[in-house]
C-alpha cells in the first residue's frame, strides 16, 4: 500500500507554528516514503469554520513549501458519508440519544474518586444519565452517544494498532480501558453536527490514509478511532504522533495565540526558511 498521509486542519483560526510543524512532518514522511500527502479541511463545525481561515491555511502552507494533491477533501461536503457511518453503528443498537447539557454532566459527575479517571480524550467521562434511552425517543435536539459497554461487547479480542511516533510500538486497547478512560463518546452533537472522532475515521478510510501523522495531543483519541474502525469494518492505519511545539515558556501553542500564527511571523519579515529551520526542517532550495 502506498504510504499515504494527510494534514487535517480545522479552518477556525490561522495556521500557527504547531500546525506548520505537523504539516511539515507529514509532508516529509510522505516524501521520504515516495508516498502521498493529502490536505483535508475539517470543517464540520460550521459555526466556527470560515472561508477566510481556509484560504489563509492554503496560502501559508504553500508558502512554507509543502505541495498537496487536489481536490482537497472538505468535510462539510461529505456529510452523507458520516450519516451512513452513524447508521451502521445505530443498526448495531450501540447509540442512544442524550439531552444532557454540559452543566448536567458536571453535576452528575459527583466528587472525584481516587484512581478513577474523570476526563478522557472526549472530555469529561459521561456518567450515563441518558444511557437508558433508545433511538425511538431521539429528538432533534439530542446528541447521539456511543454505548461503550455494548460497543466493547462486540469485540472478539482487544483492539490493536501500531504507533510509529512517540512511544512507538504495538498498542493494545482493552475493553477495560475504553470503559474506564473513555466512556460513552458523542458521535453526533446536539446541533446535528458530526463529531470529530467519527468524521476523521470515515475520512481516513475513504482517502486511503495508511499513516496518520498528527500531534501527541491526539494520541489518547486513537483508541476511540480504532474502536470506530472496528465497528464500521474499516482498516486501521498506522499512527504517528509527534511532539507538540511549545512556546518559550513551555506552554502548548493554541490557535488563539496570534503571536505564533504563520501570517504574523510572515508579516514580521520571517522567511519560509527561517520558520522551517526553527522547526528543524531543511530550508527550501
Ligand atoms: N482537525 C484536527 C485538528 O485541527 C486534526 C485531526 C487529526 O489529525 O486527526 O487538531
Amino acid at each position: 500500500m502506498t504510504f499515504t498521509t494527510r494534514f487535517a486542519p480545522s479552518p477556525t483560526g490561522p495556521l500557527h507554528l504547531g500546525h506548520a510543524y505537523s504539516a511539515l512532518v507529514a509532508h516529509q514522511m510522505a516524501a521520504e516514503a515516495g508516498g502521498r500527502f493529502l490536505l483535508r479541511i475539517e470543517d464540520t463545525d460550521q459555526s466556527r469554520a470560515r472561508a477566510q481561515w481556509e484560504k489563509l491555511i492554503f496560502d501559508d502552507l504553500a508558502w512554507l513549501g509543502p505541495r498537496w494533491e487536489t481536490p482537497v477533501r472538505r468535510q462539510s461536503e461529505h456529510l452523507a458519508s458520516y450519516s451512513n457511518a452513524l447508521a451502521i453503528i445505530e443498526k448495531k443498537k450501540l447509540i442512544y440519544p442524550c439531552n444532557c447539557r454540559r452543566a448536567d454532566i458536571e453535576a452528575a459527575a459527583g466528587a472525584p474518586q481516587e484512581g478513577v479517571a474523570q476526563f478522557g480524550p472526549d472530555g469529561r467521562i459521561y456518567s450515563g444519565t441518558c444511557r437508558h434511552r433508545t433511538m425511538r425517543d431521539a429528538g432533534a435536539e439530542d446528541a447521539l452517544r456511543l454505548n461503550m459497554q455494548l460497543a466493547t461487547e462486540t469485540l472478539a479480542a482487544p483492539l490493536l494498532y501500531h504507533e510509529t511516533g512517540l512511544n512507538s510500538g504495538a498498542k493494545k486497547i482493552t475493553a477495560e480501558a475504553l470503559l474506564s478512560q473513555v466512556g460513552d463518546v458523542v458521535l453526533q452533537r446536539r446541533n446535528g453536527q458530526t463529531a470529530y472522532h467519527l468524521a476523521v475515521v470515515v475520512d481516513d478510510a475513504i482517502q486511503g490514509v495508511s499513516d496518520v501523522v498528527r500531534g501527541a495531543d491526539l494520541a489518547e483519541a486513537t483508541q476511540i478511532h480504532v474502536l470506530l474502525q472496528s465497528l464500521l469494518g474499516l482498516p486501521t492505519p498506522r499512527y504517528h504522533h509527534h511532539k507538540l511545539i511549545r512556546d518559550s515558556a513551555g506552554k502548548r501553542l493554541a490557535k488563539r495565540d496570534d503571536a505564533t500564527a504563520i501570517s504574523t511571523l510572515r508579516s514580521q519579515g520571517q522567511s519560509a526558511n527561517d520558520i522551517r529551520r526553527s522547526l528543524g526542517f531543511k530550508p527550501l532550495e
